[in-house]
């Protein structure tokens, strides 16, 4: 065993061979340093260990393929495509919303050249990058003014640090939501410098409690919609149209914090009404805050919309350069806001809401190709269960969407390992565990996706 550690090549010599030489022309030099000396390291430990079986030959060229295959395994980027199969529409985990195919030329168009993102192309001098967007928020949502931001948190943190530091801002316990773990209204509050006014209780909270707590140096008024859970039984909020009336004899601006923003009514297709941004607006808030990624069904984006002495305000706050929005997403977002102002165009369009209002016959035979295509490989039991989907990211809580799965279960494979062995794919595939088998919820599959799924399956099978 000595004699063969002994016998185990300098590094140095072989970077001086024909194939390393390649390698290090398309890998460099360091990169293949570091590869063949990790490589050396394992024969020796594995020699070391007693289960070694290094011949001579170990060093010719499948030495060198198989470095090769790593360093392009690393070469991988790690955010990359994969395949919601999950029935979760806008899953923050997989990047939420898909951009509609407009938004992605627009990103394209700017990120390739240059672009006018702050020139004035009438007066050819500086412009607003606000300025793109913010003429069609108003239009599609009735509010004076607009601005947007890098996303949900920094709009609502950033209309707090301007219009309420250092002063207390009210806010039902009912109200104070904690979204996706990291987003927690009281620590946004206190950390924008506000003063957290908790009243109500965590299931009521009545409109005599908010006239109660407004002191002479008070903010604002603030809600929260709350995304993610629901109060029920015993439960009691004040109209929004009562608390706009009374925030406005006490000469507070009321804010509210709507999460994901809805532009349309989604009643017609079978879906509850989420707060419409223009009717909140319309009912008296002073400020909406919402994200562009959830039901709007665009970029990581937070939009701010309402009154313009209040937009004005944390315009000009240095808050508002922190969370400054950059032009990839200003892009998509004014793309997708412009799919917005033809009445059937955003549900035929918009990847987010066209799977929210898929009919159940679509899916349906979208799990049959499914189902189909897979076939029946030796051992697998493939058939077609009925699924619940969500849309997810704290939207529509409540909210069943009916759905179809394709479920698997192998006789060679638990659930668990054909997961894994999907997300190890060329494509990973991401379902979702039930019982022991893998769910394929098609409600979250584009019609193109569905080839690559079922190939996908069959390749983690045999490998
Ligand atoms: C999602 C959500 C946020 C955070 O928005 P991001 O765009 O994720 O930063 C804030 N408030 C509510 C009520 C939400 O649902």
């Amino acid at each position: 065993m000595q004699n063969r550690l002994r016998d185990l090549p300098q590094v140095q010599r072989l970077l001086e061979t024909p194939p390393a030489l390649l390698l290090i022309h398309e890998f460099g030099r360091e990169t293949v340093v570091g590869a063949i000396q990790g490589r050396l390291q394992e024969i020796r430990e594995d020699l070391l260990g007693g289960q070694a079986d290094t011949e001579p030959s170990g060093f010719g060229p499948a030495f060198f393929t198989e470095i090769g295959s790593r360093l392009s395994r690393t070469r991988q980027p790690s955010l990359r495509r994969v395949i919601n199969a999950t029935g979760i529409l806008i899953h923050t985990n997989l990047g939420r919303a898909r951009l509609a195919p407009e938004a992605l030329a627009a990103m394209h168009d700017v990120a390739a050249h240059a672009s006018t993102l702050e020139l004035d192309l009438e007066t050819g001098h500086r412009g607003s990058r606000q300025d793109h967007v913010s003429r069609l928020i108003c239009e599609l949502t009735g509010a004076e003014a607009a601005l947007v931001v890098n996303n949900g948190a920094a709009a609502i943190f950033a209309c707090l640090a301007a219009l309420a530091a250092g002063r207390p801002v009210v806010v039902s316990r009912g109200e104070l939501v904690e979204i996706g773990g990291s987003f927690r209204m009281p620590d946004i509050v206190r950390q924008s410098g506000a003063l957290l006014k908790e009243i109500g209780t965590t299931n009521k909270t009545h409109l005599r409690d908010y006239e109660a707590a407004i002191e002479p140096d008070t903010a604002l008024l603030l809600k929260s919609h709350t995304s993610n859970y629901k109060i029920v039984g015993f439960t009691a909020a004040p109209d929004r149209r009562d608390l706009s009336d009374l925030a406005r004899r006490h000469h507070r601006p009321l804010v509210e914090d709507l999460g994901s923003g809805v532009l349309i009514d989604l009643a017609p297709f079978g879906l509850p009404d989420e707060p419409v941004v223009r009717d909140v607006l319309a009912s008296g808030v002073d400020l909406v805050t919402f994200s562009g990624d959830k039901l709007l069904g665009g970029p990581q984006a937070g939009i701010i919309a309402g009154q313009r002495v209040l937009i004005d305000q944390i315009k000009t706050h240095p808050i508002a350069r922190a969370v400054r929005v950059d032009k990839l997403s200003l892009a998509a977002l004014g793309a997708t806001l412009e799919l917005y102002r033809a009445p059937n165009r955003p549900m035929e369009h918009i990847p987010v809401l066209k799977m929210l209002a898929e009919p159940l016959a679509a899916t349906q035979k979208r799990a049959s190709a499914l189902q189909r295509q897979i076939g029946s490989a030796d051992g697998l039991d493939v058939r077609i269960v009925e699924t619940i989907a969500r849309a997810g990211a704290g939207s529509l809580p409540q909210q069943d969407l009916p759905s179809r799965a394709v479920a698997v279960t192998s006789r060679t494979h638990t659930a668990n390992e054909l997961a894994q062995a999907l997300r190890r794919g060329a494509v990973p595939v991401i379902g979702r565990l039930s019982q022991d088998r893998l769910l394929l919820d098609v409600r979250t599959l584009m019609d193109d996706e569905v080839t690559e799924v079922a190939a996908a399956l069959k390749a983690a099978l045999n490998g």
